[in-house]
């Protein structure tokens, strides 16, 4: 349903006959950390995130995996060869 609360005409699935039913009634604006973000949008009642509501609890442990403004550092080995940090990390595992 379209939004009737802070994005107005937005299709939102958090939107129901009975009002925002996100916690507290409507999303929450974005965080000092979502500046400079792809996914940020201005609206009257100020900038939300498009596609999470509450965009604090996405930067409380670490990075947002939604930011198009945040590069990750690729690990390399000596050879310069990307790490895959899920292989590295059974390798290191088997020689326990
Ligand atoms: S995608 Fe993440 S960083 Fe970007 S605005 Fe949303 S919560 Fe903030």
């Amino acid at each position: 349903m379209e939004c009737q609360t802070n994005k107005p005409g937005v299709n939102c699935s958090f939107m129901t006959k009975n009002g925002c039913s996100f916690e507290g009634g409507a999303c929450v604006p974005i965080v000092e950390q979502c500046e400079g973000c792809g996914k940020v949008t201005e609206y009257e009642k100020g900038k939300f995130c498009t596609v999470y509501p509450y965009p604090a609890l996405k930067w409380k442990k670490g990075h947002c995996n939604f930011a198009t403004h945040v590069k990750i550092e690729i690990e390399k080995d000596e050879a310069g060869k990307k790490i895959n940090p899920l292989k590295a990390a059974k390798r290191a595992s088997r020689k326990r």
